[in-house]
């Protein structure tokens, strides 16, 4: 039997246009790519699916699409523009020392920029996606994105450092270059970082922001993800200055007012400076990582402050070795002390109540997290132990921590408090205006619930050493999490202990360390592992 006599039951050519289109459209590139190749007629339906988000790994890849779209171009007539055909979404990922490796000459900034000026030509309204990874801080073609323009860029991502085979070389030149000098050398890594300029430092520097933020370069950027990567070394370099103050022009920050994600993990360019700018300049920010930068507690004090009631996801991991954290532990504990102290646990209870998801890595957490100042007085009234700090006249209040005694006390403070404002409003409530007042009070409230429900928020904290104040315990944070709002998900670690709670509508459920906080996990590894993986900042706040 000749395979033409038979006709298929069902092929996707047969199938109706929009269904046909439906599926084309659900498949992965690389799937419509072999689909394409079926039949002349599949070949022409899939062409718009194909190049509609594209997911291209190399520039020599970028060039041939960039071909593609003027092999089929067409003109407009009547507006005299060039078409092509539709791309929403290109995402592009690149690798400069294999681009080095493969050509033999670096990728500069120029021609990835003129080549997406180009397909921007075509789609005006495209957006683009770079992700650039194992990439020295200065090397191209990062180095030069300052002096280009890259059109409808709206996400960055970049993975800065240094190749730690070639950090030798480039700190031995200048001076004051002894910081990396009783490094134990290493294996070299297997993917290849490109080449830094020699004699470069990454240090925080104006230059190094500007270029993401003045938005000239990336007119169009909303997303901003660096992950630096740097050698680990032993002391702090002699050429850095961390109250080194970074001075921004207008200009400089212009484009902060598009950015609505930024990361920043492990960038030692970061300091109070560059968040301070931040925190003025980025009105729309909802979604900010800090993770492992050398910024002081009095800037952190103000971010939560100002930041913390906007913001929609906050994750913040301050560095177990923090100099900041540690001076400001010590402030804390000095009995009935003048001075300011930074303290950042409060502010999580008074400006984070409606974050989505709220992660709080630092190397002292403590109860302030849950409980305000009148909670705390009645929960030592009714019995709680205190802390070996004292009350205000100095009375160390001591004895065993009761589990059931701080829920009882303060699940009954809070419903009493919310009875309380309610009685009140019922007592003077002949008006029909406060009626429908406390409606809406009730009415808000569910919707609340829902949307907790609907979104999944989270609260994620991992004591990385111990408490705030001497004599709390990791136990109490737990039993606090059990009183919270239902529908949150609460994450507690506690790193010495190598334990972790979880607690959802008050149910607590053990967990296990590596689980939940996989990257604190990875930081306490082998040392050599630590070498590659940690952070100059570190080095720099350990001294
Ligand atoms: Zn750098
Ligand atoms: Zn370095
Ligand atoms: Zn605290």
């Amino acid at each position: 039997m000749s395979q033409s006599s038979v006709k298929p039951v069902a092929s996707l050519e047969s199938l109706p246009t929009e269904i046909a289109d439906t599926i084309y459209y659900s498949l992965t590139p690389s799937t419509l790519a072999r689909l394409a190749r079926v039949s002349k007629d599949i070949y022409a339906a899939v062409q718009s699916p194909l190049y509609r988000k594209p997911v291209l790994n190399s520039f020599r890849k970028l060039q041939l699409f960039a071909r593609t779209l003027k092999g089929a171009e067409t003109w407009d007539f009547r507006s005299g523009d060039a078409e092509s055909k539709t791309v929403v979404h290109l995402t592009l990922l690149i690798e400069p020392a294999v681009e080095e490796a493969r050509t033999g000459k670096p990728l500069i900034a120029v021609l990835l920029a003129r080549l997406l000026r180009f397909i921007e030509r075509y789609n005006p309204h495209i957006t683009i996606s770079i992700i650039i990874s194992h990439s020295a801080c200065d090397s191209q073609p990062v180095r030069s994105f300052e002096s280009e323009v890259f059109p409808r860029v709206t996400t960055l991502i970049l993975d800065l450092g240094e190749d730690p085979t070639l950090q030798s070389d480039s700190h031995s030149s200048g001076s004051g270059s002894r910081a990396h000098g009783s490094i134990v050398p290493i294996r070299p890594m297997r993917r290849p970082y490109s080449r830094p300029t020699p004699g470069h430092r990454c240090v925080p520097n104006a230059k190094f922001w500007t270029r993401f933020f003045n938005g000239s370069s990336f007119p169009h950027l909303q997303r901003l993800e660096l992950h630096h990567r740097s050698w680990r070394g032993t002391s702090t370099p002699a050429y850095y200055n961390p109250a080194e103050p970074i001075l921004f022009t207008t200009e400089d920050t212009l484009g902060l007012a598009k950015i609505e994600r930024l990361v920043v993990n492990c960038v030692p360019e970061f300091n109070d400076s560059v968040l301070m700018a931040g925190l003025q300049h980025a009105p729309r920010l909802t979604d900010l990582h800090i993770e492992d930068c050398r910024v002081t507690y009095i800037a952190l004090d103000k971010l939560l402050t100002h930041a913390l009631p906007i913001l929609h996801r906050l994750v913040l991991r301050i560095p177990r070795e923090s100099p900041f954290a540690r001076t400001a532990r010590e402030g804390m504990n000095i009995r009935n002390s003048v001075e300011e102290n930074p303290h950042l646990c409060p502010h999580f209870r008074k400006n984070g109540r409606n974050l989505k998801h709220i992660e709080f890595a630092a190397p002292f957490i403590c109860r302030d997290l849950f409980l305000d100042g009148y909670e705390f007085k009645k929960l030592v009234d009714s019995g709680h132990p205190g802390s070996l700090q004292g009350d205000v006249n100095g009375n160390i209040v001591s004895g065993n921590l009761d589990i059931v005694l701080i829920t009882g006390v303060v699940r009954h403070l809070r419903q009493n408090r919310e009875t309380d404002s309610g009685t009140q409003k019922a007592a003077c409530s002949e008006s029909f205006e406060e009626d429908k007042q406390a409606l809406e009070k009730e009415r808000s409230l569910r919707t609340r619930r829902a949307t907790i429900q609907k979104q999944k928020w989270t609260r994620k904290y991992n004591v990385l050493e111990g408490m705030c104040i001497d004599g709390d315990t990791y136990p109490e944070l737990v039993a606090l999490a059990e009183v919270e709002e239902d529908g949150i998900a609460w994450t507690l670690g506690h790193a010495p202990g190598n334990t972790v709670s979880t607690v959802l509508d008050g149910m607590t459920r053990e967990a296990r360390y590596e689980d939940e906080f996989p990257e604190d996990q990875r930081r306490r590894a082998a040392p050599s592992r630590r070498v590659r993986e940690h952070d100059m900042n570190d080095s720099l706040s350990a001294v």
